[in-house]
């Protein structure tokens, strides 16, 4: 691609995804995880914003793969499933910084760039004393390198 701070052709060098905002909501049977970013790639040369993309990296977990659900017993599943159908108990998410990944999928499934978030989601849970019952894991995004708007 052509930078126009350096008046020829360029390499591009894709940033770290910047975070803007994210989410945890509980329906169903599993958590929902949102985490919408800004990933920018770069001239090699000069660091000139050459493209963009805004995007949202999405996954689900389930209830039962809470660190700690196996150690509940019946009665404690249920009254934590429906503390968290009424809302009475509401999850939290933690996220780390993510990575940009442009190596692609197949063969067949050149020019993908993969964004993945590390993400944390906990309950408390437990009386007398809580507990943090926890779920850690990933959530993607994939885009093909032409959806990237151009910026120059
Ligand atoms: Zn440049």
């Amino acid at each position: 691609m052509r930078c126009e701070q350096c008046s020829k052709f360029v390499g591009l060098e894709t940033q770290d995804p910047e975070e803007s905002d994210s989410r945890v909501e509980y329906s169903g049977g599993s958590f929902q995880v949102a985490v919408d970013f800004r990933s920018v790639r770069n001239c090699a040369e000069c660091s000139s914003e050459m493209k963009d993309f805004e995007g949202s990296a999405e996954g689900e977990f389930p209830l039962e793969d809470l660190d700690g659900w196996t150690d509940l017993s019946e009665e404690q599943r249920k009254e934590l499933t429906k503390a968290l159908e009424d809302g009475s108990i509401e999850p939290s998410l933690e996220v780390e910084c993510g990575s940009t990944d442009e190596s692609g999928g197949s063969r067949y499934r050149k020019n993908i760039l993969t964004t993945t978030f590390p993400i944390t989601i906990s309950v408390e849970y437990g009386h007398p004393s809580p507990k943090t019952l926890t779920i850690s894991g990933d959530v993607q995004a994939e885009a093909a390198a032409s959806e990237y708007n151009e910026l120059m």
